[in-house]
């Protein structure tokens, strides 16, 4: 359930359907909540053809099953370059605006996906993202994927297990919603290359905190005249991406 009116759904060229935004989006804006059937994990993967999965972990126990007709955070693509990030209210799961988002800009998150099933067939965890930081495949780097699974882990600590609902119904969507999610370092953080990069000064460059802040805020790239960069991004780890321009 889109909890913004500036997005709308899609079809793409390659990558079925997506999520659009129709105007700016600031940074830390909640813009979904992952709505859907409440079902057994054993049983979730059944409700969906073999190619197109759109489970949602809740707990070892549940999993949400979305409806692939309506429209909502499961129609979201994944990028290597994402401008969202997948957040948690307690179990629930929810999208937000990492930076601010210009309008046309496709919404993406990374689904942080573990360890490759067997099963798979070749071709269908390919990610085409066509970002320059394109891992090729929709799973995530093994460490920040370990990262993450601590992450969530501490985000549902003291959570109950159990469905809020009984198996079968439909996850009721909160009474109140916070407006707007801070920022975490767990997250990869890129500034929209399509625009004109932010002109900073040597104060800006003090901490990988501000970088963050700083793209999150004006949704851009950052250029540092004085020493001839541009920074594109910071990923987890707080390594800066960053491109000489002179
Ligand atoms: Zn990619």
């Amino acid at each position: 359930m889109f909890l913004i009116p500036q997005v709308e759904v899609q079809e793409t060229e390659e990558k079925g359907k997506g999520i659009f935004a129709t105007d700016i989006i600031e940074g830390g804006t909640l813009i979904s909540d992952y709505l859907g059937k409440v079902v057994h994990s054993d049983e979730s993967t059944d409700l969906y053809d073999d190619d197109v999965v759109f489970d949602m972990w809740y707990s070892d126990k549940v999993d949400i099953c979305p409806d692939p007709d309506k429209p909502g955070m499961h129609t979201a693509n994944t990028s290597c370059e994402p401008n969202c990030g997948m957040g948690a209210i307690g179990r629930r799961t929810t999208m937000f605006a990492l930076r601010k988002i210009f309008p046309g800009e496709e919404l993406t998150y990374e689904y942080f996906l573990g360890e490759q099933d067997e099963d798979c067939e070749a071709g269908t965890d390919n990610c085409f993202c066509e970002s320059p930081f394109c891992r090729g495949t929709m799973y995530s780097n093994p460490m920040h994927y370990d990262a993450w699974d601590e992450h969530v882990e501490k985000m549902v600590k003291g959570e109950s297990e159990d469905p809020p609902v009984p198996y079968g119904e439909q996850l009721p969507p909160l009474d109140k919603y916070p407006e707007s999610v801070e920022d975490d370092e767990i997250y990869n953080i890129f500034g929209y290359r399509e625009e004109e990069p932010h002109k900073c000064d040597m104060e800006s460059f003090k901490s990988v905190k501000e970088l963050r802040k700083l793209i999150r805020e004006t949704g851009r790239t950052l250029k540092f005249s004085d020493i001839g960069i541009i920074v594109e991004g910071v990923i987890f780890g707080g390594h800066v991406i960053y491109k000489y321009i002179r």
